[in-house]
């Protein structure tokens, strides 16, 4: 391959940058020419092309966001969508793409490598709900934003004798609000793996509360929600001032950890050093701490088991 292209798509995720600077950087040791697409599949669509050179990714590595925009592109799952796309690649030259985001943007990666454009996908997402990676770009950044804004609240809540319920990210997946939640010495944690009674949560607090503990977090993932209901639940019951606050997009954004630096540089030059074989419609990802690359369609059908066993460190420790 001569020239590929490059795309964040889907949500954005905290070493984004850090992936697509290893990606040009990469490819033009290669001898490639990189192009940028903005805003996902949409770019690809409308055209929204443009040259990336070795210059064009200084000074992001340390950045937030993502300087390719981001979108969702219901349009691209259209047969319209995808022929606009497919006309572009070839004006344009691209011969591969490097599609960096989640599930949904590996499917939509998956089409494209089947419509004679072969594309590598890097995991992207704060969520690390991927099945077919142990890590995801932008995880490690948001647990430690989400463990500081705990932190925060649980500083007042120590001053007023209070229980805070704290909702986190993870709309399927509960691993953020799991590590997060050990992270802070959360007296529960409530994810979408686990159903939950809200009385073993209440009896949780009323056993510390014997043994002298007067302020207490309950950390929720985003999929569970409802995190009004159980701060007013909790205080019925134990009459202890209950306040619910919903972290939101702040763990989306902020300077990327040193793991999401590293790890975003090592599945930048993966996927780039496929698609220079001439290899597409493959994932990297982590297994065991390697660099791995999976079949799309098989990664999408690959499953991760909640890990039951923190799980349970977890509710050991926090009483
Ligand atoms: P993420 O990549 O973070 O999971 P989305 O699920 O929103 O985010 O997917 C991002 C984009 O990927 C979508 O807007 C769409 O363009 C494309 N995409 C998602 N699902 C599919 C699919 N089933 N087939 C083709 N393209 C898809």
């Amino acid at each position: 391959m001569k020239t590929i292209g490059v795309l964040t798509s889907g949500c954005d995720a905290p070493g984004m940058n850090a992936a697509v600077r290893s990606v040009v950087r990469t490819a033009i040791s290669l001898g490639m020419t990189v192009k940028g697409i903005r805003r996902g599949y949409n770019g690809l669509i409308e055209g929204d092309i443009f040259d990336l050179d070795v210059r064009s990714v200084s000074d992001i590595i340390h950045r937030g966001g993502t300087v390719l925009y981001t979108a969702r592109s219901p349009l691209f799952k259209t047969e319209e969508g995808m022929a606009a796309a497919i006309e572009n690649c070839k004006k344009h030259g691209i011969e591969g793409i490097v599609v960096i985001g989640g599930d949904g943007s590996y499917r939509g990666a998956r089409d494209l490598s089947l419509h004679g454009i072969p594309c590598v996908g890097i995991p992207g997402t704060i969520d690390n709900d991927i099945s077919s990676t142990e890590y995801t770009i932008g995880f490690d950044t948001a647990m430690n934003t989400a463990m500081e804004m705990v932190d925060k609240i649980r500083d007042t809540a120590q001053s007023h004798d209070r229980c805070s319920v704290v909702e986190v990210m993870g709309r399927r997946a509960g691993l953020l609000a799991l590590q997060c939640g050990i992270a802070v010495g959360a007296t529960a944690i409530i994810v979408p793996e686990i159903e939950f009674d809200l009385n073993d949560v209440i009896s949780r607090i009323k056993l510390s509360q014997k043994t002298g503990k007067k302020h207490f977090i309950i950390v929720v993932a985003e999929g569970v929600g409802g995190v009004e209901d159980i701060a007013k639940k909790i205080e019925e019951a134990t009459e202890i001032e209950t306040r619910a606050t919903i972290l939101g997009h702040v763990q989306r954004g902020g300077r990327p950890t040193v793991r999401d630096r590293v790890y975003a540089t090592r599945f930048g030059y993966a996927a780039v050093q496929l698609l220079n074989k001439g290899i597409g419609n493959r994932v990297v990802g982590m297994n065991h701490g390697q660099i791995v690359d999976y079949d799309i369609y098989e990664a999408l059908n690959m499953k991760k088991p909640f890990d039951t066993e923190m799980f349970e460190v977890a509710n050991t420790t926090a009483i």
